[in-house]
């Protein structure tokens, strides 16, 4: 049976390890070398180890496998998206949500401000203005398509913006961290390019800062991933290969983690719904980002996400988790949550009383128990 065949859980486990062959270990080893013996003319194998490294191609064959593409390895998910961002032109125009990652809108911003890419930010949700957007003159360049978004989790239909920016000559490039290929690929939609903050679901222990560009395997694809790995080798933007190894030590149990997490995910939402101290709940119903808007008790005014009380009450809860981990990042087999608004960087009209959640895989009788009793206290303390 083709390893194409076997179902995306299977190909977790099983690529991107060494041949089946008698004596031949199981796992990809470490490989930790900077260089390699020369090879006679010096024009062929990989030479020097800024250009290749074989714990990267069996993470690569992994990934790549799983999101129905070809993948390379970078020193992280914002270097992967720096490195898509080379690739357009001086000036060029680039479509992306205005609520995403807020790094990559900080990187935009940076880019805009020297000039070196025009931005034009958009909700991915509503269609008309998304094409709108890419058709403006001059016609966009780059589609930026970030689906769940970070923090509010709003759901573009990829399917339908990739081909909005395909008739204007826009490439498309999706960051899927959200997801993980396991629930959404958007290759198969028709995206020129898939990233991922692999510091996050792929590896699954917040353990390590990595990231990964996927292309499709077309001619264009491999063009691209040509592009992007010049673009790597050159700019130095490459991982270390020990943490390579445990992200593919991590995405070998992405499929357990990503059904139990959601699970958890799914129940909390529901239950989250039902909590007075808890004025919204956003749940795509799938996946296992939670973001909940926190209420600031009887005497606040009811909807006024930017209220101080509530506000006050959001960052109570966060204190008194013991089980939820107050911190940044997403994604671990711990729960994590946070007030995403505490930084400055991030987009103002994200209420500045929403939690995110990253939900994890313990019990889920115990997150819920810590969290109400968090969201208990955070009503009553003041
Ligand atoms: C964390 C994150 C990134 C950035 O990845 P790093 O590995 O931290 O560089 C990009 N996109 C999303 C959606 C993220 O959550």
């Amino acid at each position: 049976m083709p390893e194409q065949q076997w179902s995306l859980d299977t190909q977790a486990v099983a690529l991107g390890r060494p041949a089946h062959s008698a004596g031949a270990p199981v796992n990809e080893p470490v490989t930790l070398t900077s260089t390699y013996h020369a090879d006679g003319d010096g024009d062929g194998g990989v030479g020097y180890a800024r250009v290749g490294n074989p714990t990267w191609t069996a993470f690569e064959t992994a990934v790549g496998g799983l999101e129905g593409g070809e993948a390379l390895a970078f020193a992280s998910g914002l270097a992967s998206i720096a490195a898509v961002l080379a690739h357009v032109p001086h000036g060029g125009v680039v479509v992306a949500p205005h609520h995403a990652y807020s790094g990559t809108t900080g990187l935009l911003a940076d880019l805009a401000a020297t000039g070196a890419v025009q931005v034009r930010a958009v909700d991915l949700t509503d269609v008309a203005v998304v094409r709108a957007a890419l058709a403006a003159e001059p016609a966009a360049d780059l589609l930026i398509a970030e689906s769940p978004t970070n923090p509010m989790l709003e759901v573009a239909d990829l399917h339908v913006v990739i081909d909005a920016a395909h008739a204007v000559g826009a490439l498309v490039m999706v960051d899927n961290t959200f997801a993980t290929p396991l629930l959404q690929r958007p290759l198969t939609d028709g995206a020129d390019v898939v990233i991922h903050s692999a510091t996050k679901y792929l590896s699954g222990h917040s353990d390590v800062i990595l990231g990964v560009a996927v292309t499709p395997p077309t001619d264009a694809g491999r063009a691209l991933r040509a592009q992007l790995h010049v673009h790597r080798t050159s700019r130095g933007a490459i991982p270390g290969p020990m943490e390579v190894w445990l992200a593919l030590r991590g995405l070998r149990t992405l499929a357990v983690r990503v059904e139990r997490s959601g699970t958890n995910a799914a129940a909390l939402a529901d239950r989250l719904r039902q909590h007075p101290a808890v004025s919204r709940v956003r749940y795509p119903g799938w996946g296992s980002i939670v973001a909940i808007e926190i209420t600031g008790g009887a005497e606040s005014t009811a909807g006024r996400g930017d209220d101080a009380r509530g506000v006050e009450a959001a960052e109570a809860v966060c204190a008194a988790t013991r089980l939820w981990i107050h911190s940044t990042s997403l994604g671990g087999v711990e729960s994590q949550i946070e007030r995403r608004r505490r930084h400055t960087a991030e987009v103002v009209s994200v209420p500045a009383n929403l939690l995110r959640l990253s939900v994890g895989i313990e019990a889920l009788e115990d997150l819920w128990r810590d969290l109400s009793d968090a969201l208990d206290a955070s009503q009553s303390t003041r």
